[in-house]
């Protein structure tokens, strides 16, 4: 079975160390030196403290639903309807949206536990790499 097409991630200086962690199956954010937090999207300047100093750390993988959408219309030929998009939040704090792997559950509903799942995806160019979706899991 080949690996799912998905479009490629925009990429740039902050986002490149995101994307080669999610390649090596190891979810790691932006954590400030300073005062510890992590931060979602990738960024210059702690949100709370404003420091320029971070490293990239590793993060559960472990989060609860804030919200999701089910997509009803194709807006991506690798998404066919319908398409489930969950913002979870990560037991560190910072917010991802993501795919969910799998149906939607009739039980879901905010604070329903979440674990990060990788899986091969290709690129539209070919190029092999490595997706993240939520799938529902314990907490
Ligand atoms: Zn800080």
């Amino acid at each position: 079975m080949s690996a799912p097409a998905r479009p490629a991630p925009r990429r740039g200086l902050y986002d490149d160390p995101f994307w080669d962690h999610v390649d090596r199956r190891d979810l790691r954010l932006q954590k400030c030196t300073d005062d510890g937090t992590f931060r979602y999207p990738p960024g210059p300047a702690c949100p709370t403290c404003l420091s320029l100093d971070w490293s990239w750390e590793p993060v559960s993988g472990h989060g609860s639903v804030l919200s999701w959408v089910v997509f009803h219309r194709q807006y991506f030929p690798e998404f066919p309807p319908p398409h489930v998009v969950v913002a979870g939040e990560l037991a560190e704090g910072p917010i991802l949206i993501a795919d969910l792997a799998g149906e939607l559950p009739p039980e879901m509903s905010a604070g329903t536990p979440l674990r990060i799942r990788y899986d091969a995806a290709t690129d539209p160019d070919g190029r092999e790499r490595t997706i993240f979706r939520w799938e529902i899991g314990p907490a």
